[in-house]
């Protein structure tokens, strides 16, 4: 699992979490998440992939 974040509000998708708040579940890879996710935080949009940066373990 990989953690994803956000360029522009410094939030942090974690894999192993999902965000709930959006009905993702815990354990959904980044690109399982629909494009019409944002960010929770920024509203920055998930399809865009210069928002969002892979965290290396
Ligand atoms: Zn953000």
């Amino acid at each position: 699992m990989s953690k994803w974040l956000c360029n522009i509000c410094g939030f942090v998708y974690d894999e192993e979490l999902g965000d709930s708040d959006s009905g993702i579940k815990p354990g959904t890879k980044f690109e399982d998440i629909p494009d019409t996710w944002e960010c929770p935080e920024c509203g920055a949009n998930k399809k865009n992939p210069s928002n969002w940066i892979k965290l290396e373990d």
